[in-house]
């Protein structure tokens, strides 16, 4: 595949961009693969990626059943950090946080990965407490974050109303200055171009609609919309769909499945120069490159596979968004959407071989997976390659919820955007 660079562009303009050529291929799907992925989000295609380039493991097909980047990746308010509290998420966020610094590269596709700060308010003094502890717990494990006053907090975001007569006051930040967004389709485009580079196939319109197990129980292929496609090895990696498809192979998930909603407003100028989340009146904001503000709001309180989500989560949402930015109380809201987030119990992933021989999964990133997008795709392919984890995924097993070893992010952190 032609690389792109500054060349290309410039002898493509001179030639009405006739020569770009498809960015992937879309096969007839084989009878037979080494490794299936389900789900060409950003964390299949990963994966699929990295089985490809660090594996040598190029007979792997990702089938999704609509479009490439379709389901929660294009769907994600994109923020990106890695200051969790427990040494274990700390170790697979901030794995993704280096990876990202480098992905345009590595793919040869700009993914427009804008380390510009992510900075989460403190209200009151539990909220100091907590964020306090989160930053002395990153340092400890050498991951930049650092507290901020509330006129400091104000110079890094001047649309920040810092006003103590506020209902929810600001009184302090905490500031991931390595934290930030990156451009979602591009990640998924990136990913996918440069594992169709490799020899993966890409299937998309091809629903999984059953998972084939040999007597003695190891998994052997998958029904589809296409037909039976054959596999030694299986990752599920479909979000909130997850549930459904290890339900076809027999494995009862501990997860629920909640609608999750975000918002854009018109565009305007460049106003807002960071991200900032507020986990007490939760809110979280950033603007894009397009100039709209791009808002993200809370799951719906009740499951379901509606891709639409409640009205009054995103009033409550922007009731909040007036209050700390009254700046932004004119504003038109453009476009809200939703998508189907898997949440596990303590909130944490699981990325893990299964019970079933040849079965792996990828799930549970809830309501904040897409920041880990790079680092789950390495460790996943890892485990997949060589059938047992990588040092970093170790901890996040399926096993957890049954021995009670869990990684509570969902105590530490309230969200997990
Ligand atoms: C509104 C919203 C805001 C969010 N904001 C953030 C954020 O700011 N930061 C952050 O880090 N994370 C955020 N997230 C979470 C993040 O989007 C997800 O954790 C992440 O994108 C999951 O990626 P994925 O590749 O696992 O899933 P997906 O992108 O959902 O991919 C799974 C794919 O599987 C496919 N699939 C399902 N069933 C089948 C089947 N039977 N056969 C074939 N294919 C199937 C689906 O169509 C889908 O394309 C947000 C999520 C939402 C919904």
């Amino acid at each position: 595949m032609r690389r792109y660079s500054v060349f290309a562009i410039a002898r493509e303009a001179m030639r009405g961009g006739k020569g770009w050529e498809q960015q992937w291929s879309s096969p007839e799907p084989k009878s037979e693969y080494d490794v299936i992925i389900i789900g060409a989000g950003g964390h299949g295609l990963a994966t699929a990626y990295y089985l490809a380039k660090e594996h040598g493991i190029t007979n792997v097909a990702v089938l999704e059943k609509g479009w490439l980047g379709g389901g929660n990746t294009g769907r994600n308010t994109t923020i990106i950090r890695s200051n969790y509290l427990y040494d274990e998420s700390a170790g697979i966020y901030d794995h993704a946080v280096k990876l990202w610094e480098g992905l345009s590269q590595d793919l040869n596709y700009n993914v427009m990965y804008s380390a510009r700060g992510v900075m989460m308010l403190a209200h009151n003094v539990h909220d100091v407490q907590v964020l306090k502890r989160h930053v002395h717990a990153n340092r400890l494990n050498g991951i930049d974050n650092e507290w901020l006053t509330p006129e400091e907090a104000k110079k890094y975001c001047p649309p920040l109303n810092i006003s103590q007569t506020a209902r929810y006051p600001v009184v302090g930040a905490a500031l991931q200055r390595r934290g930030g967004t990156a451009r979602h389709d591009a990640v998924a485009w990136g990913y996918a171009r440069a594992a169709s580079d490799r020899g993966v196939h890409i299937i998309q319109n091809c629903e999984v609609t059953g998972i084939r197990r040999s007597p003695t129980g190891a998994v052997t292929g998958v029904e589809t919309t296409q037909g039976f496609i054959g596999a030694k090895k299986i990752g599920v990696v479909a979000a909130g769909h997850t549930s459904v498809l290890m339900n076809m192979a027999g494995v009862r998930m501990p997860l629920e499945s909640y609608p999750l909603q975000a918002l854009v407003s018109e565009p305007v100028k460049p106003a807002f120069p960071c991200v900032v989340m507020s986990n007490t009146v939760h809110a979280y904001i950033s603007q894009s490159d397009k100039g709209e503000l791009v808002i993200g709001a809370g799951t719906d309180q009740y499951t379901s596979y509606s891709q639409t989500g409640g009205l009054h989560i995103i009033n409550h949402t922007l009731d909040a968004i007036c209050e700390m930015f009254p700046i932004f109380t004119r504003m038109k809201m453009m476009r809200s959407w939703g998508g189907i987030v898997d949440v596990t119990p303590d909130r944490s992933p699981i990325l893990a071989k299964t019970p079933v021989s040849g079965l792996y999964v990828n799930c549970g990133w809830g309501t904040g997976g897409f920041k880990a997008t790079p680092g789950s795709g390495n460790v996943f392919a890892y485990t997949i390659a060589r059938d047992e984890p990588h040092r970093i995924n170790a901890p996040f097993t399926l096993d957890r919820f049954r021995t009670g070893r869990l990684i509570d992010e969902a105590a530490a952190a309230a969200v997990a955007h």
